[in-house]
């Protein structure tokens, strides 16, 4: 059965248009790696432009490098290519802070924009601090703000007139469910409100058209899918309305139109520019920037395409093998699918860290998810056959039960 299951992958495999992408990453090969959702793997590219940056750059070319080495303006090139992956035109990212940082600036400056209205609308499932943040924020927006974190299907009856602006992640990171972004964006403008999404489960994995959903602000993490590199700079999307109108609530000098006239006052610098707080992180940019190469001349479509192809296969697999064993929690259905899948169990703990033992990466959700990240760019259909052939092997031999998955580890 596994011969006859891996033999129809490789096949997969070889007539795959992604399948030499996975040339691009640093990855051994017999690794089934199903956690670039957590931490995208090293990319060649970021090696050489980390190394370029810190010898070359750094090195010998100094303090001269901000202007020789174009160091000031590299993280509106960054934004730039992260651009068409989230349908945002040239000028309308930056890459900067990391996200949740990037969520309190966005989510200040929208309520600025809605200076009448005090209600903020979220999901209770919402990624944890994405609600410790909006709630810390509220209180800090010069009137009193109401948050409201609420189970998603009851979001909808909430828009009322006092809804200043809705808050969501578009992939749910425990279940992988996808929410409809222009449907639930042109919903919440029918209330008056503003969009606000967070794109860290989307971004690299599945198309996202920020343009064409029409949303307001939206923000993402670059160390998952787009395998910028551990603590890898967040980017902020402002749509082009909000341009030259929303503010950046922490200003600072290397948002200024001109930092090196050290003026008194704030003058922000034009586009989303204006929402760089502090000196650009370099060499993390540069890893960025290099990972960002092997998305280049990528097909969104070929790339969503193969991700719902993998992810079928996992769920079929494990629906054939493990019948009943496992509770699929991520959605069956496409158009609310990413790109990962998860299962409850309740030694989902021993199962992850079972299959961890056994050279198969994914990664353990509390209390009882265990998560696996199908990043189309250098995971093969093999892997996945792989993949549920040594589940299978860890369920019948009972290795999820040892006793050393007892206690957790600090990051799970
Ligand atoms: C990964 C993730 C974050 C991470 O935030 P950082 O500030 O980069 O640590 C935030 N929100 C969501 C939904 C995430 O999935």
């Amino acid at each position: 059965m596994d011969d006859r299951a891996r033999t129809d992958a490789r096949a997969r495999d070889e007539a795959d248009p992604l399948a030499r992408r996975r040339d691009a990453f640093d990855l051994p090969e017999d690794l089934i790696y199903l956690d670039g959702n957590s931490l995208g793997p090293l990319t060649h590219a970021s090696r050489a432009r980390v190394g370029a940056a810190l010898n070359a750059q750094w090195g010998r070319g100094l303090v001269g490098s901000w202007n020789t080495a174009g160091w000031m303006d590299l993280p509106d090139r960054v934004g730039d290519r992260i651009a068409p992956l989230i349908g945002a035109g040239p000028g309308q990212v930056v890459a900067l802070d990391t996200l949740t940082l990037v969520l309190a600036k966005a989510v200040l400056a929208a309520l600025d924009l809605r200076p009448e209205r005090s209600t903020v609308l979220t999901d209770v499932a919402n990624f944890h601090t994405d609600r410790y943040i909006l709630d810390a924020v509220a209180t800090r927006a010069g009137r009193p703000i109401r948050v409201r974190a609420l189970p998603r299907e009851d979001l909808a009856a909430h828009l009322d007139d006092t809804v200043a602006l809705v808050m969501l992640t578009h992939v749910d990171f425990r279940t992988g469910e996808m929410l409809d972004l222009a449907g639930v964006t042109a919903q919440v403008h029918a209330a008056g409100a503003l969009m606000v999404w967070d794109l860290a489960h989307s971004t690299g994995a599945v198309p996202v058209d920020l343009r064409g959903a029409d949303a307001d602000f939206a923000a993402g993490c670059t160390y998952k899918y787009l395998n910028g590199g551990p603590g890898a700079p967040a980017f902020l999307w402002v749509a082009p309305r909000w341009q030259g109108v929303a503010a950046n609530p922490l200003p600072g000098w290397l948002g200024h139109a001109r930092p090196f006239a050290f003026e008194p006052a704030f003058t922000a610098a034009p586009g989303v520019r204006g929402f760089v707080t502090s000196t650009p992180s370099i060499l993390a940019l540069a890893a960025l920037d290099g990972a960002l190469d092997a998305f280049d001349g990528v097909d969104l479509a070929v790339l969503r395409a193969k991700s719902l192809a993998l992810s079928d296969e996992a769920i079929a697999l494990v629906d054939e093998r493990l019948p009943g064993q496992l509770d699929l929690v991520t959605p069956r259905e496409h158009a609310r699918r990413g790109s990962q899948v998860s299962w409850r169990h309740p030694d989902a703990y021993g199962i992850v860290q079972a299959l961890i033992a056994r050279g198969v990466v994914g990664d353990f959700r509390a209390p009882d998810i265990a998560r696996f990240g199908f990043a189309p760019l250098f995971v093969r259909h093999v892997d996945v056959v792989d993949f549920v052939a040594h589940l299978v092997a860890v369920l019948e031999g009972g290795e999820h039960r040892d006793a050393r998955y007892a206690l957790h580890q600090a990051v799970t």
